[in-house]
């Protein structure tokens, strides 16, 4: 058994947080390769240690002073080194940093460093070799990560090497500079290593056991999701329920490596696994997971005889594309055309695209409707389980939740529903208490 295992950066915030991941760690010899994020908030009002380093590269690009949020940065790790009573400096680290920042380094360098020292630290404190990121994780020309390259290096440099800490977060660019992945980009990385060594598991540790069945802001302690399916998590993910970097989901899918999301608070929960084919576990709650998002507009576009009028379709998303909108859904009835985009996308082009759908496809009627909110049940449960449409509509129809619109795809794993902006909160809750009891 081999497991590469990710450590966000509030499981690595203090000297106590180090404390807890060493002993997860050290408790299953098969967690052989580790991923580390850099210090992130100890509470609420907190900053993380990327956002500090921002600050000192936006401080120097402005010409001004760094030398207290500097020092701020510098104090975390000390504390950290201080904390877990190590006979160790980063002190020459911190001034060549601090250097390479007043020399106007780039920002991809400057916010990478979280992740370096503290991977500097773990490595140290586990007794485990540090592997620079910068030696295995490669961007391309065009600043994309170099999949091949890296899977190859990675393996290369891992396969003389027992147990390692690897920083999370970035890599370096064919002319030698530190690049970065987007903000949370750790995952990704943790997931480059776990495809690459072959890993049997990819546990990413973080503060929540797993993913919830729903938003624990709109529903009363929901239920945990103990098994997810790729599926599942992208059509969740995509309603904005997210404990994981998008990307980072690529390489360990494609490898077959499933991955474990875990507390490091609490150890002992199992959290959520996601797979690409669920085993025998028995959803008994039809659904796997409820989630939405607000901020949606309807274009409904009306037109007799609409569906024998070869490349009408094709004409009012050409209006979209023009303006560089992207749709999100396409509910279509027999004379009637919806198309849903997030009203964001078309704030300041409303008036432009209904003036243009009318001149390229003189439709009957034009209608905006604002203000909507979608939201999918998800589960593959559904496939095998008959009435569970009729069950969402039923419960929603009796707190009488009027739905705009449905949509269900042809994958069947969901069914997405259109209700007003202000019905959001209770059409989730509503669903949630209908399968949930
Ligand atoms: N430290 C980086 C961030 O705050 C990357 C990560 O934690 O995954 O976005």
């Amino acid at each position: 058994m081999l497991k590469v295992v990710k450590f966000g950066g509030s499981s690595l915030a203090d000297a106590d947080q180090f404390r807890k991941v060493a002993d997860i760690v050290k408790s299953e010899s098969s967690r052989r390769y580790v991923v580390a994020s850099a210090p992130g908030k100890r509470n609420s009002r907190d900053e993380k240690v990327t956002d500090l380093l921002l600050q000192t590269y936006k401080l120097a690009k402005d010409k001004k002073d760094i030398d207290e949020i500097f020092e701020r940065i510098c104090e975390r790790y000390r504390d950290i080194i201080k904390g877990l009573g190590l006979d160790y400096s980063l002190e020459d680290e911190f001034a060549n940093i601090k250097m390479a920042i007043l020399h106007r380094a780039g920002r991809n360098y400057v916010a990478s460093r979280g992740e370096y020292l503290n991977s500097r630290i773990l490595a140290k404190f586990l007794g485990f070799t540090f592997v620079d990121a910068e030696d295995c994780v490669f961007f391309d020309e065009k600043g994309e990560l170099d999949a091949e390259k890296t899977n190859a290096e990675i393996k290369n440099i891992l396969s003389v090497c027992e147990y390692a800490v690897i920083p999370g977060f970035y890599g370096i660019n064919t002319e030698g500079s530190i690049r970065t992945f987007s903000r949370g980009g750790s995952d990704i990385t943790g997931s480059l290593v776990a495809a690459a060594v072959g890993a049997d598991i990819y546990e990413n540790w973080t503060d929540v056991s797993g993913m919830l069945m729903a938003d624990p802001r709109i529903v009363d302690s929901p239920l945990p999701i103990p098994e997810i399916t790729y599926r599942e998590l992208r059509e969740l993910s995509y309603m904005g329920a997210s404990v994981l970097h998008e990307d980072a989901v690529f390489p360990v899918r494609k490898a077959g490596i499933p991955i474990n999301i875990r507390n490091t608070n609490s150890p002992a929960d199992p959290g959520t696994m996601i797979v690409s084919k669920a085993g025998t576990s028995i959803v008994d709650t039809v659904i796997t997971g409820v989630a939405g998002k607000k901020g949606i507009t309807a274009i409904h576009v009306e037109k007799d005889m609409m569906n024998s009028e070869v490349g009408f379709g094709r004409r009012v998303l050409e209006v979209l594309e023009n303006h560089g909108v992207a749709f999100e859904h396409l509910p279509s009835g027999i004379d009637t055309m919806s198309v849903l985009v997030t009203s964001k996308a078309i704030e300041e082009c409303k008036g432009a695209i209904t003036a243009e759908m009318v001149k390229t496809v003189n439709p009957d009627s034009i209608t905006l409707v604002e203000n909507l909110a979608l939201i999918a049940v998800v589960g593959r449960g559904m496939v095998n389980t008959e009435g569970t449409a009729a069950r969402v509509f039923t419960a929603l129809a009796k707190e009488k939740i009027n739905i705009r619109m449905i949509d269900q795809g042809s994958s069947e794993i969901n069914i997405i529903v259109a209700v007003e902006e202000k019905e959001y909160e209770k059409t989730i809750n509503t669903i949630y208490r209908e399968f949930v009891k």
